[in-house]
């Protein structure tokens, strides 16, 4: 039976962080030298992780997203996709990426039924992409986004966040990347986030400055009309190519937000700034039945109020959620380990 919070927000989406690893430390979000990992024994196997899918997929979930961390740095992502993918009510698995190692799991990834792949790509110059991620792989991630189109998926929707003295200046140069391919790009505004600790208003390239540059290089900007509750506002542009804006932080869309995190070691978090989770490992290891987990996750939907980014927006004196050594000390804040 679908479940609604507080606000009459239904339990649609679920993100799965397989993993708080990552193979890139993108600036605006793992920038530090150290950090703290989750402990091996805590994460769960590819059948908890399905287990629990199930017990979601009962509430009313019927869109799960991988990521993490760099999902596929995860062994055996296609035997998780099959067995997402064979739970009832579950429309569609996407997997959002960096792309690195995308070119040699494609074909798996497709032949197990996963249904779309988002890729994020920050710049197409090497020496920043080397600066942005401190790894010099742009060609691995170009050849991902090719090997996702070879294998015959969907055309791959691209991310980019933009940061202003960092990439702001290749608005048209992606854009006009992904229409040459087809593919539908979004920018994302820079969110303070946990990770993000070097996050600074004046760094947020907002909405409406996006919509202007694009219009002053490409034409008159027309908003299509939003067909569901994904975060993207979308836009056509002369000749039908369309482009999205995540306009998180300037303009938060919590009020349809359907969606929730679950981090590798089984913490359920309710939004994307919520201080804490909810345990679902002990529960799941100690033997509870899946009804028992179904209780456990409707009720705690049905407290959910939270508007985090809403918040943040009203927030004075706005900087990073959390310094260094408060994630430190607790890694569950890091966007990295809750999912993006
Ligand atoms: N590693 C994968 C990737 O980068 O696609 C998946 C996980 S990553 C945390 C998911 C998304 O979060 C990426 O598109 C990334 O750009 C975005 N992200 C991370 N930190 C962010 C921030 N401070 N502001 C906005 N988006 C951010
Ligand atoms: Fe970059 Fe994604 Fe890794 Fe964060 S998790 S450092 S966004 S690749
Ligand atoms: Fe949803 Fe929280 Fe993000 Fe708002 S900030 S859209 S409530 S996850």
């Amino acid at each position: 039976m679908p479940s609604t919070d507080q606000h009459g927000r239904p339990l649609k989406s679920l993100r799965i962080s397989v993993t708080d690893r990552c193979n890139l430390r993108c600036r605006y979000c793992m920038p530090e030298a150290h950090y703290t990992w989750l402990p091996r024994a805590e994460i769960l196997d590819l059948e908890e992780i399905a287990q629990l899918a199930r017990v979601f997929a009962g509430l009313g979930v019927d869109k799960l997203r991988l990521t993490g961390g760099e999902p596929l740095l995860r062994r055996g992502i296609p035997d998780l996709v099959r067995m997402l993918k064979e739970i009832p009510g579950i429309r569609e698995v996407a997997l959002t990426t960096n792309g690195i190692l995308l070119a040699e799991a494609a074909p798996a990834l497709r032949k197990a039924g996963l249904d779309r792949i988002t890729v994020s790509l920050d710049t197409l110059d090497p020496q920043r992409f080397l600066a942005l991620t401190q790894q010099d792989r742009l060609g691995s991630t170009l050849e991902g986004i090719r090997a996702a189109v070879d294998a015959g998926f969907p055309p791959p929707k691209l991310d980019t966040v933009l940061i202003r003295g960092t990439n702001e200046d290749e608005i048209e140069g992606l854009l006009q990347f992904a229409f040459d391919r087809g593919l539908e790009l979004r920018f994302i505004e820079y969110m303070d986030v946990g990770g993000a600790t070097q996050w600074d208003g004046s760094k947020v390239v907002p909405q409406r400055e996006i919509l202007q540059r694009v219009a002053e290089r490409f034409g008159a900007v027309q908003a299509l009309p939003k067909t569901d509750s994904a975060p993207a506002d979308r836009f056509a542009l002369p000749g039908g190519k369309v482009f999205g804006i995540i306009a998180s932080t300037t303009q938060p869309f919590c009020g349809g937000c359907d969606r929730s995190r679950l981090t590798a070691d089984g913490k359920w978090f309710l939004c994307l700034y919520a201080p804490e989770g909810l345990d679902l490992r002990e529960p799941l290891r100690a033997g509870r039945t899946p009804e028992e987990l179904r209780a456990l996750i409707s009720e705690g939907w049905s407290l959910r109020s939270d508007r985090g980014a809403e918040e943040r927006k009203r927030a004075r004196d706005r900087g990073p959620l959390a310094g260094p050594d408060t994630l430190r000390k607790n890694p569950h804040l890091e966007m990295h380990t809750r999912g993006g």
